[in-house]
């Protein structure tokens, strides 16, 4: 179940969606806050900490710019703060920097109810979260997410973790948050690239399961690129809304969670055969969605008139919507390496249409070697 609500305070405007973990035999549900300047509204932080004492866990970049100011909001509602600043890049999402944490919460005597708060990106919150889920045995996390991609994403559904130098994300545990707080208007220090990167898990969540967001979308792209508040807002609300509903269905992945991954089967060989870090992850997904397009178009599924559309949102977003030149039997080995392949089949996520997603083993080997060698090379 779910639900979700409109409050408004007498600072800001603020939206709460509820996440609720019902089918869990533990009470799981944790709300998230959306709205624009609520970083420095502690007392939203306050009921969910179990004793006064957090410690910040953040990165080079963002904590100058944030840091100070969650810690003296936190410390004047009386909270002791330890603050924890790791390097800055995917490349540090590693069992050293990981340590780092272990050892900075031991050495300040952090105890099982000191709450672990996540201030930054995907990076940082992935971290945090594996360090909050396994330090002591699990203690209580907080995340407060500084980039559109975490906001939007790897903040809500509970997937932590880190990077082996054999796999990406390939050591992590499920482990919930209390609470998520996204404050849009740290977006506005984000590079345009980045913001860009969000946009394209926000298109997803259109494509998979929400076409009337997705006209939304294409009407509001020019808003939401130059930030307007108010749309941010909303596009941060209704992805949210999308991945708290499908968490709430399937918390594990054994089923519709898996359609979240639309595009990354070939995202994933992009930014794998490009190199790490040369695409930006929601570059490769932009990339990968036309893509999982054009296959679903040979296997008769989606029209071209929408693969037009979505061709068109991804350009007008200024992602790229054209895979690089690898060849076919290239991009074919690079998908094997993915999380998805099942007893050797790789199964794809592909679309009906606009708004309906759907998991298919079935691709025969002939028609996807036609759409990389139409598409890609
Ligand atoms: P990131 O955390 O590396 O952040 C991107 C860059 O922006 C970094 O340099 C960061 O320091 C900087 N930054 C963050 N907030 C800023 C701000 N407000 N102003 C200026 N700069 C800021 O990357 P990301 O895209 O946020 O996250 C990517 C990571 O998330 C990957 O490791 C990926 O595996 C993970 N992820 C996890 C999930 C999940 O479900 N757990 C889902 C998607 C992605
Ligand atoms: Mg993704």
């Amino acid at each position: 179940t779910f639900n979700s609500s409109k409050c408004n305070s007498n600072k800001n405007t603020m939206q709460t969606i509820t996440v609720d973990l019902a089918s869990s035999s533990e009470q799981r549900s944790y709300p998230i806050y959306i709205g624009s300047g609520i970083l420095e509204r502690a007392e939203l932080i306050l009921p969910h900490l179990p004793q006064k004492r957090v410690a910040i866990v953040s990165n080079t970049t963002v904590a100058p710019l944030y840091m100070e100011k969650l810690r003296i909001a936190l410390e004047n509602h009386g909270v002791t703060c330890v603050p924890i600043i790791l390097p800055d890049g995917e490349e540090y999402k590693d069992w050293e920097t990981l340590n780092k944490i272990f050892d900075a919460l031991l050495k300040h005597h952090c105890e099982r109810n000191t709450t672990i708060l996540a201030l930054g990106g995907g990076v940082v919150g992935d971290l945090t979260g594996f360090a909050a889920a396994t330090y002591l045995r699990g203690v209580p996390f907080i995340q407060i997410p500084t980039t559109l991609l975490a906001q939007v994403d790897s903040s809500v559904g509970g997937k932590t973790g880190i990077n082996h130098p054999l796999g990406k994300n390939m050591i992590g545990a499920f482990y919930q948050p209390r609470m998520v707080m996204a404050d849009s208007v740290t977006l506005n220090t984000l590079s345009d690239r980045e913001l860009r990167a969000g946009i394209a898990e926000i298109i997803k969540y259109g494509l998979i399961r929400d076409p009337v967001f997705f006209d939304w979308l294409e009407q509001n792209m020019m808003r939401l690129l130059a930030r307007d508040p108010a749309i941010l807002n909303e596009a941060i609300r209704r992805s949210c809304e999308n991945k708290a509903q499908i968490v709430a269905t399937d918390e594990r992945e054994s089923g519709v969670r898996a359609l979240l991954n639309l595009g990354h089967t070939f995202g994933h060989a992009i930014e794998n055969g490009m190199g790490y870090g040369v695409w930006l992850h929601g570059e490769a997904v932009a990339a990968g969605i036309v893509l999982a397009a054009e296959l679903s178009r040979r296997m008769k599924l989606i029209s071209e008139t929408d693969v037009v559309r979505i061709r068109k949102i991804f350009s007008q977003a200024g992602l790229p919507i054209h895979a690089p030149k690898l060849t076919p039997e290239n991009y074919l080995q690079l998908m094997t390496l993915d999380k998805k392949v099942d007893a050797g089949r790789t199964r794809f996520i592909l679309l009906n249409r606009i708004g309906e997603a759907v998991m298919r083993a079935d691709v025969p080997r002939a028609v996807l070697f036609e759409t990389l060698s139409d598409c890609a090379t």
